[in-house]
């Protein structure tokens, strides 16, 4: 088959598909995200979740999950419920299973939620094929390449070597939008002849424990305030990536400080 088309979001793109609050506008219209990550044993998933999903542009953040507490020490201004998401109150999209361990349940409460939702980590491997096709409203996965062999049925070599036609194909499995992480960045989705988008402003130094929990919030935020699946995933692939050069600037950094970079990088996109 032939090769898709590629298309690179330049800084203007970005600019304009970011949200900006009406000067009439409040908390709920600017959208709220429902984050339900992290365990026991990975608290910090949900941290750092929630810390990309902040600085995303929706209105609130609601997290549900066993790191309530860990959330609000770091972040006081989550919205913190320990009941399941399907009791969570209103939320305009979700973003499930970074740090969820085996939590299967919640993966599927979310899924049956009529709302974007946003798919990564363990949440990938618990997500059901079939339930996540059947969805109306859109999905977006984000798996690295390892996670993405794991859904193929494929080795992680071969991913790596195809990351195009690996996007694609799961995009055509799931009949969601995929974004396939790594030194670029792809969103592909499950429309056929639909360009796929590339995204090259990250660094290396982002390839860090917890970089991608970051990641996923953002995405989730975008997605809540209103933006399509394939925007939502590549506006926050430039916004990540260049807040992880803007964080390192040619030294390590933890996922933390990228995520304290998103303003920065927000700004210096618009
Ligand atoms: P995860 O593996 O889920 O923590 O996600 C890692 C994040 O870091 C993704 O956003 C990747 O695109 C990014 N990343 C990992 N390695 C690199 C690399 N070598 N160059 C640029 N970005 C990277
Ligand atoms: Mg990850």
């Amino acid at each position: 088959p032939a090769e898709p088309a590629l298309e690179a979001l330049q800084h203007a793109d970005v600019a304009r598909l970011l949200p900006v609050p009406a000067n009439e506008s409040d908390k709920y219209r600017r959208g709220v995200v429902g984050v339900a990550a992290g365990s026991a044993r990975y608290p910090g998933a949900a941290v750092l979740a929630v810390s990309g999903a902040l600085r995303g542009g929706a209105g609130a953040v609601r997290y549900v999950g066993p790191a309530g507490d860990a959330v609000i020490a770091r972040f006081p201004e989550t919205l913190v419920s320990d009941r399941g998401p399907g009791h969570a109150g209103r939320v305009q999209a979700w973003v499930v299973g970074p740090g969820a361990g085996d939590d299967a349940a919640t993966v599927a409460e979310v899924l049956a939620a009529d709302v974007p939702v946003l798919v990564d980590a363990d949440g990938l491997r618990l997500a059901d094929r079939e339930t996540v096709r059947a969805r109306r409203a859109p999905t977006l996965m984000t798996p690295h390449a390892g996670e993405a062999a794991a859904l193929l049925g494929v080795s992680r070599e071969e991913v790596e070597s195809a990351r195009l036609a690996a996007a694609g194909e799961l995009a055509a499995r799931y009949r969601a939008t995929v974004l396939l992480k790594g030194s670029t960045t792809v969103v592909a989705g499950p429309e056929r002849g639909r360009p796929v988008r590339v995204n090259a402003t990250g660094t290396s130094w982002l390839a860090t424990a917890g970089s991608g929990d970051v990641l996923s919030g953002l995405a989730g935020s975008l997605l809540a305030a209103g933006l399509s699946a394939r925007d939502a995933g590549s506006a926050a692939a430039y916004l990540h990536g260049l807040a992880g050069r803007l964080a390192a600037d040619g030294a390590p950094v933890g996922a933390h400080d990228v995520a304290e970079a998103l303003p920065v990088a927000w700004r210096d996109v618009v």
